[in-house]
């Protein structure tokens, strides 16, 4: 090769350099785009900001959500279910059942043998044969895979059977650096998932400190919207955009206490009498043998004289509740009533959450967008327990894996999908779903919902 064909070739100058690096560049970038995979299912991402009352996104602070909530399925409230606690709903949604049939009626409960346990393996495994929504997805095979971000109750495994990606609880992880990596999960090239479950901790963890009408709810608010803004952009980066069916919601929202006239059971009980777990505003309490008529009359005292709390023992309960007819329930539960709560005064929260799922300010937020959801449709409430059945029925999930019959229903939710789309996703497991969620008789199920019978 002579040395003016060698000449011809090479680089004249330092621009041409930096041409060719960046064809290289652009070449390598528009390649590893190209290889990005999509599950060939249709996509579910959930996304749970912890105590976002349905009120708050009408504050001005939030304008992506609001925006979502015109164009997309909204519902006026999305009622929890009792105790309005955080593990319990969150374990609620990923379950569809109720506290009394997964197990976990309060933050901290008691445990078969009486000890009161908290956040841990035991607590989310009172029932061995739950199966999580990202369980039954990762069960029914055929390319489905689920990535669970912080959800409560994610890092243990349900039947030997784990999440193909997850992360557990880190709150010092940036909530940007979180959304990035569920993007290389639904991006992945062996297993993109098709469900994604995702916790954020705010506004609960500052609403709660200082109010719901404090000047710091604004700021949350304005981070949770701009992440919410974050997750979309990087939806349109990955060509995710237009295949995700995309659900914002929250598990409880929140209520001023008045911290004047808070019940503080020391001044009720003798030391030694009982032994407490819950978390306030919902106490459980296991009275101690030789003081049980002694510890009653004294808290039947008590709740006459202040009325601040209503007092259950365990076959009184409300049934409406769905918490009794579980073994960790114990002798006497305690619910303050609202505005009330118990406290020994060295708390400093200045709002909570707990009280009676009938209350409006307890219920929580739902919106819902994409391709298989209705436009600028609002339905006014929604059940948190439904959502298992929703997402089980957009992805054909094969329910005949599910040894515990959940406690959701199709029928209450499946109205803010649409119809026609949803034909197209029914396959073989269709009549399994039903079967297992369809628990209301045929006529109030309606007819938006006969071509799910088809
Ligand atoms: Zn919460």
């Amino acid at each position: 090769m002579s040395s003016k064909l060698v000449d011809n070739f090479a680089p004249r100058s330092r621009f041409e350099i930096m041409i060719a690096i960046s064809w290289v560049m652009w070449f390598l970038v528009g390649y590893h785009q190209h290889v990005d995979a999509i599950s060939k299912h249709p996509i579910v991402c959930v996304l749970a900001f912890d105590g976002l009352r349905p009120d708050y996104v009408f504050r001005g602070q939030t304008p992506t959500l609001e925006r979502l909530s015109r164009e997309g399925v909204h519902t006026q409230f999305l009622k929890n279910v009792f105790p309005t606690k955080t593990f319990v709903n969150f374990f609620s949604m990923a379950t569809g059942m109720y506290a009394n049939k997964h197990g976990v009626l309060g933050n901290t409960v008691f445990n078969e043998n009486g000890q009161c346990i908290g956040y841990g393996y035991e607590l989310f495994h009172y029932n061995p044969a739950i199966t999580p929504i990202w369980t039954l997805n990762e069960l029914s095979g055929e390319g489905r895979h689920s990535g669970v971000m912080m959800w409560v109750g994610q890092e243990y495994e349900y039947g030997n059977v784990i999440p193909t990606f997850s992360q557990a609880n880190n709150r010092s992880m940036p909530w940007n650096d979180r959304i990035d990596t569920t993007m290389t999960w639904l991006t992945h090239k062996e297993t993109p998932i098709n469900l994604l479950y995702m916790y954020f901790e705010v506004p609960d963890s500052d609403g709660d400190k200082y109010g719901v009408k404090s000047d710091d709810v604004p700021k949350q608010l304005k981070r949770v919207d701009l992440t919410i803004e974050y997750f979309l952009k990087q939806l349109t980066k990955h060509n995710l955009r237009e295949k995700v069916n995309l659900i914002i919601l929250s598990d409880q929202g929140m209520k001023d206490i008045d911290y004047n006239e808070v019940t503080d059971l020391k001044n009720i009980l003798a030391p030694g009498s009982y032994t407490l777990c819950g978390e306030y505003p919902v106490l459980q309490l296991q009275l101690t043998q030789g003081f049980e008529v002694e510890a009653y009359t004294n808290l039947t005292k008590a709740r006459d004289q202040l009325k601040t709390f209503e007092m259950y023992k365990k076959n009184e309960i409300p049934k409406k509740w769905y918490y009794t007819g579980n073994n960790r329930v114990t002798d006497l539960l305690l619910v303050a009533k609202l505005p009330y709560t118990f406290n020994d005064k060295t708390v400093q929260l200045r709002a909570d959450n707990g009280y009676d799922n009938a209350k409006l300010d307890m219920h929580a937020f739902f919106i819902a967008i994409g391709p298989l959801f209705r436009e600028k449709y609002s339905v006014k409430q929604l059940r948190i327990i439904d959502l298992y059945a929703l997402v089980a029925y957009i992805m054909q999930m094969d329910a005949s894996k599910l040894v515990v019959k959940p406690d959701a229903s199709l029928a209450r939710i499946v109205m803010i999908l649409k119809s026609n789309v949803l034909e197209k996703v029914q396959n073989y497991n269709t009549r399994t779903i039903l079967k297992y969620f369809v628990a209301l008789p045929r006529k109030s199920i309606g007819k938006r919902q006969s071509f799910v019978y088809s």
